[in-house]
């Protein structure tokens, strides 16, 4: 060996040394019994054990186990047991040392989480990840007899992470992802806040480092005017804080990058769009005589008391702390600039259990010192409890599990935490309808995990569903184009199919009174419809029905063949245009070639061709031309069902058809809207279509309820084109979900 290598080596050992006082001076600083010796020992060992081993970084190996002692020590709050573990997790699976040595040296409890340490290391966290969660909850239960296997393994993760930079870029993808996908979920579910933002942020550092650095670029650079808002913000409320002889700290807490990311891909914002970049964050301690609730709301009247409160943003995780035993109280109120700014208030306990989870529980147990691994056993149940009970807590689970894998079924829950299977894309209504077909007629929206959203919201793996009903709801038509599962859509079919029918006998008995005194009903019936360019009895009926068609006078003479001074004011009675057209043309038919696509150009709207009002297309829909008997060209939409049917009757009768330019004429076309009801929301949507529509506007229908608004209106355009764009402008209004025009 030269002397320069000693040189080194003594120098490293330094090192080594340096850190390991560091473990020990974390551990000697929690409420721990004190049990130096075995944790030099087993320090010593692994050292020993792993000594000429070295790590990608170049650095020697036992710097490794050295860190996840320290993360398992501080930052999750262990003891000795846990912290001799991590010193010798890698012990068996890396070097020529087995289980039972480890038995011999340090008892049962450490050979068995050092056993499962190493067997978790080829199996759910190693390549081999299952993709169902269940299985995955599972395997974690039966792979780690004790948690605090879970615990050091993450603690391990977390190192890797912080030291991922040496591996290979193919592998720090493979790494990081994996991390995202399980382990970072795992800490949020264990309560380990600190480390579960840790872990998100040096994932997405890099999986997708460019984003990574412009966001935290943008932070950065918007520090120095956040902080003059917040002090703005911050100074009243010290003012009377500090009159009132409260211990408190107060500070901004800027979201991680990774969470400002995922709100902006999730609302599809920019960065200056995420309203709520910064919380404001209280942590007091009690005043004497009072309770640590009591102070919470007593700040809460404090702040409420400066500034206005957004009523929807209470957080009462006080009363009823998270599964994960987070406990604080959140307000959001309207700060001096005009922005919403989230405040979160949390005694000193509340906010150690918020950062290092069911940990820090203990530390304020005032134990004895004899009681420590007592009240560590409890809470090591508590967090196998969370693990082994299915619901609801499973749910909670799941949901931060954010099942990836399935891409072709989600699965959402009940309120009472029964799970369903869905296809992908499946929204609230088909919920509804899944549950009873009752419950999806009635369906007049959802909560989404306790939010309110629209019936046409589409699910995602881990929602909690709860389907709200209203008796006077009926079903819709364009309820068709919210659902995708068969089960929902052949129910509304049928009801749909009911309540036509129901209109049909309706109809039928209004047409009968109105013939009473024609002699020959059934030829009055055929002319009726030929005349009004219907194309059935039930559609005869239906209109009738409905009330879209008014049986009167009018009708009667046409009928009958008198002419009417009304006729030229109802265009859809058509059978006047029929005559007149026969007039001006010998033999259309003949001179229509049916090989060229034909082409609808506006002068000849109404005159050689027809827009059909049973699909009521529009110049730029996807239409095709019907010669009838007339030799007139009846256009439907393809999709129309009277188009279909002529399609498979009178084949060589089909036009291919060409649209020209519109203009001059407008054409009626009825948009459906619905979202979440907010202020201001109908004053955009108003101020949309007025700068949008040049053309008049027929009609409005908005009804609010729960929450949701939804919505018709019917406007003139020119063309499909003309509607998109007013579609797309619509949902450019915030809280709008849905803008289409009804098919
Ligand atoms: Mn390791």
């Amino acid at each position: 060996m030269t002397e320069e290598r000693m040189k080194d080596e003594t120098l490293e050992d330094q090192l080594i040394e340096q850190e390991f006082q560091e473990l020990l001076n974390d551990y000697l600083n929690s409420n721990h019994r004190k049990k130096i010796e075995i944790i030099t020992k087993a320090f010593l060992f692994a050292k020993n054990a792993h000594a000429g081993m070295r790590r990608k970084s170049g650095e020697a190996y036992i710097f490794h186990p050295i860190a996840v002692a320290r993360v398992v020590a501080r930052e999750m709050g262990l003891g000795s047991t846990s912290i001799v573990s991590a010193l010798l997790h890698d012990v068996v699976e890396d070097t020529e040392y087995t289980v039972e040595d480890i038995r011999n040296m340090f008892g049962d409890k450490v050979a068995e989480i050092v056993e499962g340490l190493t067997k978790i290391a080829g199996g759910i966290f190693g390549d081999k990840t299952s993709s169902q969660a269940e299985n995955f909850r599972r395997l974690l239960l039966t792979m780690a007899k004790d948690v605090r296997v879970i615990l050091i393994k993450m603690a391990d993760r977390l190192h890797n992470m912080r030291t991922l930079s040496y591996m290979t870029p193919a592998k720090q993808y493979k790494i990081a992802g994996e991390t995202l996908y399980l382990y970072a979920p795992l800490a949020h579910r264990l309560g380990l806040f600190a480390i579960k933002t840790e872990l998100e942020d040096l994932s997405f550092k890099y999986e997708h480092p460019e984003v990574y650095d412009s966001i935290t670029r943008k932070i950065r650079d918007t520090e120095q005017e956040r902080s003059k808002l917040y002090h703005n913000f911050a100074d009243p409320i010290i003012d009377k804080l500090d009159g009132m002889e409260l211990h408190y700290d107060m500070k901004e807490r800027v979201k991680s990058a990774y969470s400002i990311w995922q709100k902006m891909q999730k609302k599809n914002i920019s960065f200056e769009e995420v309203y709520d970049l910064y919380a404001v964050r209280i942590i007091f301690q009690p005043r004497d005589g009072f309770t640590e609730k009591q102070e919470c709301w007593n700040i809460y009247n404090v702040i409420t008391g400066i500034y206005m409160l957004h009523p929807d943003r209470i957080r009462d995780w006080v009363n009823r702390p998270k599964a994960n035993g987070y406990q604080a109280l959140h307000c959001t109120v309207m700060g001096p600039n005009g922005q919403w700014v989230e405040v979160q208030i949390r005694s000193q306990r509340m906010d150690d259990i918020a950062e290092r989870g069911f940990a820090a529980h203990f530390h304020y147990k005032n134990v004895g010192m004899g009681d420590e691994n007592r009240e560590l056993d409890k809470w090591l149940e508590t967090v196998k409890d969370i693990l082994e009970n299915p619901e609801p807590v499973a749910m909670d689970f799941l949901d931060t599990i954010k099942l990836n894998v399935f891409v072709s079924e989600i699965f959402v829950f009940t309120p009472k935490g029964e799970m369903k299977m869905m296809p992908l894309g499946a929204t609230a209504l088909d919920f509804a309808y899944l549950l009873h077909t009752d419950i999806g007629n009635h369906c007049i929206g959802a909560k989404v995990n306790h939010k309110l959203v629209p019936y046409s919201y589409k699910l995602q793996s881990g929602d909690q569903v709860e389907i709200l009903t209203s008796k006077a709801q009926r079903i819709k038509e364009e309820w068709l184009s919210f659902v995708i599962t068969p089960q929902a859509k052949n129910k509304i079919n049928a009801e749909l199919r009911r309540r036509r029918r129901a209109i049909i006998t309706e109809g039928e008995e209004t047409v009968t009174k109105f013939m009473a005194d024609i002699t020959d009903q059934n030829a009055f019936i055929v002319k009726m419809i030929d005349v009004l360019g219907l194309i059935s009895k039930d559609d005869l009926y239906y209109r009738v029905g409905n009330k879209t068609l008014i049986l009167d006078n009018n009708v009667m003479d046409k009928v009958l063949g008198k002419k009417s001074f009304f006729r030229s004011l109802l265009p859809s009675f058509i059978s006047s245009e029929k005559k007149e057209h026969k007039n001006t043309t010998l033999n259309p038919q003949e001179s229509i070639d049916k090989k060229k696509d034909y082409l609808l150009t506006e002068e000849q709207c109404g005159q050689t061709y027809h827009l059909m009002e049973c699909c009521g297309p529009i110049p730029g829909d996807d239409v095709l031309g019907y010669i009838n008997s007339d030799g007139i060209v009846e256009v439907h939409k393809r999709q129309c069902e009277v188009a279909m049917r002529l399609k498979s009757s009178y084949g060589k009768n089909l036009l291919n058809t060409d649209w020209g330019e519109f203009k001059k004429k407008g054409f009626p076309v009825t948009i459906l809207i619905d979202g979440i009801d907010g202020m201001g929301v109908l004053l955009n949507i108003a101020s949309v279509l007025t700068t949008e529509m040049t053309a008049n506007m027929q009609s409005v229908h908005i009804e609010t309820k729960d929450g949701i608004f939804e919505g018709s209106f019917s406007v003139y355009v020119h063309n499909v084109e003309e509607v998109n764009r007013l579609c797309k402008r619509l949902l450019g209004v915030k809280s709008l979900r849905r803008a289409v025009r009804q098919e």
